[in-house]
C-alpha cells in the first residue's frame, strides 16, 4: 500500500530527472531506437524496448512508471553491444547511441552526491554509415547514396565511409534506378519533396540539399580552392553532395567521416544495366539473394576483403573504353601467363590486413592501437610486394601506374614499427601496446609498476611467515584494489589493534584486511600504471595523427591493392577453369566460339555431367537469333551465358569460351517472361511488359540484349502478337545485337522478310521413346516442340501423355487446315509502316462535315452542300 501511495505521488510530481534527461534525448532522435548508457548496459525503453526485445529475442522487463505506467525496458551489454546493434540496421532500424559524457564520480564533484551523470548522443548509427569490422560484410562495399535533382536533373552521391571511396554522377530520370542498382545502397536519402522516391528512403530537409553550401564544404574539407581538380561537377550532383555531407554529420554529431576527394562516376563510362537486368543475370546476386549462385559467387578468387569488393564493384559496372579495358586485361595477362608469379602474389595479398577499413575507423575516430598495426603489417607487405613486382620487364601499364602506391610509406612503417607491439589490442583500458624502447619515460614507469608488483608478491610471503597462515593470499580487485585475504577461521588474529592490519571487508568464508606496506606499494604500482597508460594513450593520439596525416595516399595503397588482387584473382580464374582473352572489336558484333555459363557449368559438373560449350555469331549482318527448342533444352542457359561473356570481357575479365571477339556493349537488357518470376508478386505481365518497353526505348545499336520467352505471360494469341512485334521492333528500329529465346514456332516464319534474322535451336532426339536433350544449339527452327516428350520426362502419368497426344493430333490437323496460329501474319505489312499510314490517312469528308454550322445554312447552300459531300466521297472511293 505504502509504495503505491509513493509511485502515485512520483507520477504526479512527472518524470524521474533521469526520465526526463532520457526523453530530452529521444525527442532529438525521434526515427532511432536510443540506446541509453546505464553502467554497463545500454538500455532501450519504451516503444525501442519492445522493437528490440523482439527484434533480438530478448526479455522485455519494465522499469519505474511514466504517466503512472511501468515503463517497458530491454538492454544489452555494453561491451558485447556491436552484435545487436549489427542485428538492429540489418532488420531495417536506426539506432542512436547516448553515452556517458563523464564518470559517476566526475558528475559527483560537479553537482553533489544525487548528481545525474551526463549524457549524450555521440553517435547515429544506419545501414549506410558503419565502419565497424563487426557490422561489415568484409567483402561488400556499403554505400550510403543520395539523390538530388535541379533543374530536371538528376545527381547521385554515393560515398563507403568505411573505406573513404565518395563518388558523383548524373543521371538521366529515366536511369536512376540502374544506377541505384549499380550501387546496391544500404541507405539511400532523398530531399523532401523528391518525386517518385523509393519506399526505402530517408527523407531529408530540403536545404540540406544546396549545391552551393556543398560545394564551399567540399572545398574546406579537401583544403582546395577550387573543385576542378577532382572533375567538372554538375550542380545536381553538387547538391546530392550536400544532404550526403548533411546527414553523414548528423549520424557522426557533427563530425565527418573519412571521405576521399569525389570522383566523378560518368555513366557513358560504364555498360549500362538496369535492375531487371541484373536481377535476371545474377551479377553479384542470386535470385535467393546472396553472393552464393551469382557469377560473382562462382568466380571470385579474390583473397582479400578489398579485392572481392573491388571485383563486385568491376562486375556491376563494366567499362565501356576499349583502352581502360585492354589495361585491364593486360594485367590479368601477365598473371594468368605465369602460374609461379601469381601464386606468389596471391600468397602475399593473402596475409594482407584490410587497411582500407582500419583507416576508415581511424578516421571515424574509432580506431584502435589494432588498426594502426593493421596498417603497418599492410603498408610493410606492400613495400615487399613493390619490390618483387618491379622486376617484372615490359611491366603492362597499368602495372606501372599502380606500382608508385605501393610505397612511399617507408617513415611511417618504420615509425609504427618502433612504437606498436607485434600484435597490439582492440582495447587501450589495459594498456601495453606501446612497444619497450620506444619511450624510456614510459619504461621508467613500467619498470617502477613492475618493482612494485614484485615487491607485492614479496609482502605475501613475509605476511604468511609473521603470521603464520600459510593460507593468507594478496588479492587484488576493482573496489578494494590490492588487499590481503585469509579464510574466516584466521581472521581473529589479524583483527587486533596491534597486528598491523586494517579490517576491510567480511565475506561468507574469507575476511579481508589492509596493510600499510601493501598500501604504499600499492600505491606505487597505482600511480606508476596510471601514468604509463596515459603516456601511451598520448603516443596513440600522436601516432594516429601521424598515420593521418597522409590518408589519402594511404587509400591510395589500398586501392592498388585490391586492384592487384583482383587481377590475380581473374587470372587464377581463367587458369582453373580454362577461359580465353576476349578480343574487342571496333563495331557490333558477338562471336563466342564454345561459350560457357560459368554458374550452370559448375552445377552441371557437381552433378557428374559434362556441360555442352556454344558458339554465338551476332553481327551487323546478322543481327538477330531467335533460339527455339524444347523446355529445359537449355534455351535460357545459352542466352545467360553470351550476356555474361559481355559483363565479363568489358569488366576486364577472360571470358568462358574457346575464343571471343566482341564489339563493346553500351547497354545490356535481359528479360525473362513473367511465368518465371512469379515471385514478385506485381501483375507479373504487366512487370513484363513495362520491362520490354524499356528496352524499345532505350537499345541502340551498340546494346546487347537477350529476351527469354518474352509474351509467355498472357494468352497465346496476345503472346505471340506481342512477341511478332517485339521482333520486329528489335530487328527494324533497335538494330540491337539480340538473342530471343522462345517456344512460338510461329515466329520463324519472321525469318524469311527480316534479314539480319537467323534461326537457331537447341538439339534433341527422341530415343527408344525417350526424349534426350543435347544442350547443343544448331542452325534452323526446331523440327518440332517435344513439348509432350518434356511432359513424359517430367513424370506426367503415362495415361496423361497418352491423352494429350491424341489432343494434339487433332489440333495439329486443325493447325494444318487453317495455316496455324500465325496464318496470315505473312500478308501483315510492317507495323511501323502501318502505324504510319494510320495517322497520315487523312479523311476529307469528315472534316467538312465537321466543319459545318447547321443552324446557319439556308435551304439552298444546303442543297449544295449535300451535292459538295456526295463528290467528296466519290473522290474517297476512287483514291
Ligand atoms: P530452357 O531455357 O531451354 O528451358 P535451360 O537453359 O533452363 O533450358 O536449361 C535447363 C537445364 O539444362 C539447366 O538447368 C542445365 O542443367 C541443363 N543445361 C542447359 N544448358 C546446358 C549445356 N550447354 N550443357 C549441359 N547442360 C545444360
Amino acid at each position: 500500500m505504502a509504495t503505491q501511495v509513493k509511485k502515485k505521488r512520483a507520477a504526479k510530481a512527472g518524470p524521474t530527472p533521469m526520465m526526463a534527461q532520457y526523453l530530452a534525448l529521444k525527442e532529438s532522435v525521434p526515427d532511432c531506437l536510443l540506446f541509453y548508457r546505464m553502467g554497463d548496459f545500454f538500455e532501450l525503453f519504451f516503444d525501442d524496448a519492445r522493437q528490440a526485445a523482439a527484434t533480438l529475442d530478448i526479455a522485455l522487463t519494465a522499469r519505474g512508471e511514466h504517466d503512472g505506467e511501468p515503463i517497458p525496458m530491454c538492454g544489452v551489454p555494453a561491451h558485447s553491444h556491436e552484435a545487436y546493434l549489427a542485428r538492429l540496421i540489418k532488420a531495417g532500424h536506426r539506432v542512436a547511441i547516448a553515452d556517458q559524457t563523464e564518470t559517476p564520480e566526475q558528475a559527483k564533484k560537479r553537482a553533489g552526491s544525487k548528481a545525474l551523470v551526463g549524457r549524450a548522443i555521440i553517435r547515429v548509427v544506419t545501414a549506410g554509415t558503419l565502419t565497424e569490422e563487426t557490422l561489415l560484410d568484409a567483402k561488400s562495399e556499403n554505400w550510403l547514396v543520395a539523390v538530388a535533382e535541379t533543374g530536371g536533373a538528376l545527381g547521385i552521391a554515393a560515398a563507403d565511409i568505411s573505406t573513404g571511396r565518395f563518388t558523383l554522377a548524373m543521371a538521366e530520370p529515366a536511369m536512376l534506378d540502374a544506377e541505384l542498382a549499380r550501387l546496391s545502397a544500404a541507405e539511400l536519402i532523398v530531399p523532401e519533396g523528391f518525386a517518385n522516391a523509393p519506399d526505402d528512403a530517408q527523407i531529408c530537409p530540403k536545404t540540406d540539399f544546396s549545391s552551393i553550401g556543398a560545394e564551399k564544404l567540399l572545398k574546406s574539407l579537401f583544403g582546395v580552392a577550387t573543385l576542378d581538380g577532382f572533375g567538372e561537377f554538375d550542380r545536381a550532383e553538387l547538391a546530392a553532395a550536400g544532404g550526403l555531407l548533411a546527414y553523414l554529420e548528423t549520424a557522426g554529431q557533427g563530425d565527418l567521416p573519412f571521405l576521399q576527394p569525389p570522383r566523378r562516376h560518368r555513366t557513358g563510362d560504364h555498360m549500362l544495366i538496369d535492375a531487371a537486368t541484373r536481377e535476371s543475370l545474377e551479377l553479384t546476386q542470386a535470385a535467393g539473394g546472396g553472393r552464393k549462385g551469382s557469377l560473382l559467387g562462382c568466380i571470385d578468387q579474390s583473397v582479400t576483403g578489398a579485392g572481392a569488393r573491388l571485383l563486385a564493384a568491376d562486375l556491376s559496372a563494366p567499362l565501356t573504353s576499349t583502352a581502360a579495358i585492354e589495361a585491364r586485361l593486360d594485367l590479368v595477362q601477365l598473371f594468368e601467363a605465369d602460374a609461379a608469379r601469381r601464386d606468389d602474389l596471391r600468397a602475399a595479398l593473402k596475409a594482407l590486413p584490410d587497411i582500407g577499413r582500419a583507416l576508415g575507423r581511424l578516421v571515424a575516430g574509432r580506431g584502435t592501437p589494432r588498426d594502426l598495426g593493421l596498417l603497418r603489417d599492410g603498408l610493410g607487405a606492400a613495400r615487399d610486394l613493390h619490390t618483387s613486382l618491379s622486376r617484372i620487364e615490359a611491366p603492362p601499364a597499368l602495372l606501372t601506374e599502380l606500382l608508385p602506391a605501393l610505397t612511399g610509406h617507408g617513415a611511417l612503417t618504420d615509425h609504427l614499427s618502433r612504437a606498436l607491439v607485434p600484435s597490439p589490442p582492440i582495447d587501450i583500458a589495459k594498456g601495453g601496446y606501446i612497444a619497450e624502447g620506444y619511450d624510456a619515460a614510459l619504461d621508467d614507469l613500467r619498470e617502477t609498476a613492475g618493482a612494485g608488483r614484485k615487491a607485492i608478491a614479496g609482502l605475501e610471503a613475509r605476511y604468511r611467515e609473521t603470521t603464520g597462515i600459510s593460507s593468507l593470499k594478496i588479492k587484488h580487485n576493482n573496489v578494494l584494489g590490492y588487499h590481503i585475504e585469509v579464510p574466516s577461521r584466521h581472521a581473529d588474529a589479524l583483527m587486533s589493534a596491534d597486528s598491523g592490519f586494517t579490517h576491510r571487508q567480511t565475506l561468507a568464508g574469507v575476511v579481508r584486511f589492509n596493510a600499510p606496506d601493501l598500501h604504499d606499494e600499492a600505491q606505487r604500482v597505482m600511480q606508476a600504471g596510471a601514468h604509463a597508460l596515459a603516456a601511451e594513450a598520448a603516443h596513440l593520439e600522436e601516432l594516429i595523427e601521424t598515420a593521418l596525416a597522409d590518408k589519402d595516399r594511404l587509400a591510395a595503397t589500398a586501392d592498388a591493392l585490391a586492384r592487384l588482387d583482383v587481377a590475380a584473382a581473374l587470372a587464377e580464374q581463367a587458369a582453373l577453369c580454362g577461359w580465353t582473352r576476349p578480343r574487342l572489336a571496333g563495331h557490333p558484333c558477338f562471336q563466342v566460339e564454345g561459350g560457357r555459363h560459368p554458374v550452370v557449368e559448375r552445377a552441371v559438373e557437381q552433378q557428374g555431367e559434362r556441360f555442352v560449350a556454344n558458339d554465338c555469331r551476332l553481327s551487323p549482318e546478322e543481327r538477330l537469333w531467335i533460339v527455339t527448342g524444347p523446355n529445359m533444352g537449355g534455351k535460357s542457359t545459352f542466352l545467360r551465358q553470351n550476356a555474361l561473356i559481355a559483363v565479363l570481357a568489358q569488366a576486364g575479365s577472360y571470358v568462358p569460351a574457346a575464343a571471343a571477339e566482341l564489339g563493346i556493349v553500351d547497354k545490356l537488357f535481359s528479360r525473362v517472361g513473367a511465368s518465371d518470376n512469379l515471385a514478385r508478386g506485381r501483375s507479373t505481365f504487366m512487370v513484363e511488359m513495362v520491362e520490354t518497353a524499356a528496352i524499345l526505348a532505350q537499345a541502340t545499336e551498340n546494346s546487347l540484349v537477350i529476351l527469354d520467352e518474352v509474351g509467355r505471360g498472357t494468352s497465346t494469341y496476345d503472346g505471340l502478337a506481342i512477341a511478332w512485334a517485339v521482333v520486329e521492333a528489335v530487328h527494324d528500329v533497335n538494330r540491337c545485337r539480340c538473342l530471343f529465346a522462345t517456344h512460338y514456332h510461329e515466329l520463324t516464319r519472321l525469318a524469311e522478310r527480316l534479314d539480319a534474322l537467323s534461326l537457331h535451336h537447341v538439339r534433341a532426339r527422341e530415343w527408344k521413346g525417350d526424349l534426350v536433350l543435347l544442350h547443343e544449339l544448331a542452325e534452323g527452327p526446331a523440327d518440332r516442340s517435344y513439348g509432350l516428350a518434356v511432359a513424359k520426362l517430367a513424370g506426367l502419368p503415362s495415361e496423361t501423355v497418352a491423352r494429350a497426344k491424341s489432343v494434339l493430333a487433332k489440333l495439329e490437323a486443325g493447325r494444318a487446315s487453317t495455316g496455324g496460329l500465325a496464318a496470315g501474319l505473312d500478308d501483315l505489312p510492317l507495323f511501323s509502316a502501318d502505324v504510319a499510314q494510320e495517322e497520315d490517312r487523312a479523311d476529307p469528308l469528315r472534316e467538312a462535315l465537321e466543319a459545318i454550322h447547321a443552324d446557319d445554312l439556308s435551304p439552298r447552300e444546303a442543297l449544295d452542300l449535300v451535292y459538295r459531300l456526295k463528290r467528296l466521297a466519290d473522290e474517297g472511293d476512287a483514291a
